[in-house]
């Protein structure tokens, strides 16, 4: 057996390479940052020739820090950023188009028009029954029909089958490959808006709804499967990034969840064989899975650890992100703040657009410090919300939270999100979930590892939290939060 997994991490804003060691440790990274492309306001591309020279360079950049060679590499895990669109010539490699990015709302006119259509027709839940997923610009369907609309004589030849369209993982995989394999995971496939979630495949009244030839699309594999090979070495592991960390945090069963606090904040939970319907707003996904198709629930806060950003950057309050954690223990309580950061409008469950940020319940006692806290503390509520909504949709309890991301550093928020939300919060020892799980993919299938049980092993815990706040406190904070949020949706009613 050689000594290494391969992950190669393509995220929004740089590439990386990971070698992961039989333990299921990092031993190196090297990571390289890529130009984003602002063309007009809302509008953000990527050069998808540039992030295929970062990978080959982030490739060489860890194995030299490593002190490796690609011979000491058994096989190799990717994932990605999911939904940005990339459409190439099959014959010459060459993209069309930049490569748009899931950010990117150019088409968002385009999805409303479809809606109004849809509606009309009484066909409101044709999306939604087969994909899991809300008409959106965010997903890749209208993204793909924007390049054929607008690259010259795109959409002829995209039906006679000359131009190829994937996500960034086909991108690379087809690169990595020299050309040999065009193909996708099913995590990424179901953020296309053209995959059906109940028949695994690609779905041909959706296609013919985004006027979408069938001829451009990657076949779609589990995310342990042969995706071809590169320098001889089996690319065996694929997932979007969301549910590759949910992988690397070993949640594999039912009832499973995992939180990420990032920029934005990621909750996905595992809802094992049979995909379930929200009734919250929440988006149902294919999770990572290795024998049968399971599936997921997924929500996302918009604002998380840009929160944070914010006291820092904006406010100037903070010098650094950690610095938040002292602030807020220097008082004894937020003194009555609430901070509500819906500088994007709010997400799952409250779906609001407009919406704008808040901070209410100032006296001349307030200090930066209560801000702080109160900041850090609405991290907290808005994960509180989207994981009663899925509780909710599972129609059952859960066991813990797993957490990772940057703001998962922080002991003061993980308590807090563990007093009200009433639940036991895991935080592991390596935080980069998402590198770590699509290793795990592609070392389950290459035979690295034998199964889900060792991988278990290898979960090295930092720090688990317990809830420690009175069901009393509990129920006036977050009765305080809740009437936080109604004062800013009515702000801008
Ligand atoms: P992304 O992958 O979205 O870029 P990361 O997982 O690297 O995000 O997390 C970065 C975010 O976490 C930043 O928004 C930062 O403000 C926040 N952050 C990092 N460390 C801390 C901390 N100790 N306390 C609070 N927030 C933090």
């Amino acid at each position: 057996m050689k000594k290494y997994i391969m992950t190669m991490d393509e995220g929004t804003t740089s590439t990386r390479t990971i070698l992961i060691d039989h333990d299921g440790q990092i031993v190196a990274q090297y990571s390289k940052e890529f130009e984003q492309i602002f063309p007009q306001p809302g509008w953000v591309e990527h050069d998808a020739k540039e992030i295929w020279e970062a990978q080959k360079e982030t490739i060489k950049g860890v194995l030299d820090k490593a002190g490796a060679t690609l011979d000491d590499i058994e096989s190799i895990g990717i994932t990605n950023q999911r939904e940005t669109t990339v459409v190439w010539d099959k014959t010459t490699g060459e993209p069309v188009y930049n490569a748009i990015v899931w950010q990117c709302r150019r088409t968002s006119d385009m999805v409303d028009e479809l809606v109004t259509k849809l509606d009309a027709e009484g066909k409101s839940d044709l999306i939604p029954s087969k994909t899991g997923l809300k008409p959106d610009a965010y997903f890749s369907a209208t993204k793909i029909n924007w390049i054929l609309d607008h690259v010259d004589g795109a959409r002829d030849r995209a039906k006679n089958g000359e131009l190829l369209f994937g996500t960034i993982d086909t991108w690379l995989i087809w690169n990595l490959t020299g050309g040999k394999v065009h193909a996708t995971d099913y995590t990424n496939a179901s953020r296309t808006l053209l995959f059906n979630i109940h028949t695994l495949e690609w779905d041909d009244e959706l296609l013919e709804l985004f006027d979408i030839p069938r001829a451009m699309l990657p076949e779609v594999k589990k995310s342990c499967d042969d995706y071809g090979t590169y320098e001889g070495i089996q690319i065996a592991g694929v997932a979007g990034d969301q549910q590759a960390a949910m992988f690397g945090q070993c949640c594999f069963d039912k009832g499973d969840v995992k939180n990420t606090y990032g920029t934005g904040g990621f909750l996905m939970m595992n809802t094992g064989n049979k995909p379930v319907n929200s009734k919250n707003g929440l988006l149902t996904t294919m999770a990572a899975f290795t024998d049968e198709p399971e599936y997921a629930l997924e929500g996302s806060v918009f604002v998380s650890g840009a929160a944070i950003q914010w006291l820092r950057d904006e406010l100037k309050i903070i010098d650094n992100a950690p610095a938040s954690e002292e602030a807020a223990l220097s008082v004894e309580d937020s003194g009555g703040v609430y901070v509500v950061p819906a500088f994007t409008g709010l997400g799952a469950p409250y779906w609001n657009q407009d919406a704008r940020g808040m901070i209410l319940g100032l006296t001349r006692g307030t200090s930066r410090n209560h801000i702080i806290r109160a900041t850090l503390e609405s991290l907290a509520y808005q994960t509180n919300d989207v994981l009663g909504a899925m509780i909710d949709d599972l129609g059952s309890a859960i066991d813990d939270l797993k957490v990772d991301g940057g703001a998962s550093q922080n002991n003061y928020l993980v308590q807090f999100q563990s007093d009200i939300s009433k639940i036991k919060v895991v935080r592991p020892k390596h935080i980069e979930s998402t590198g770590i799980g699509a290793a795990y993919l592609a070392g389950l299938h290459s035979g690295f590892w034998k199964d889900k049980e060792e991988l278990k092993s290898h979960m090295e815990i930092d720090k688990e939290f317990s809830p420690g706040m009175s069901d009393e406190e509990v129920a006036d904070k977050i009765k305080g939060w809740n009437k936080a949020v109604e004062c800013t949706i009515r702000f801008t009613e």
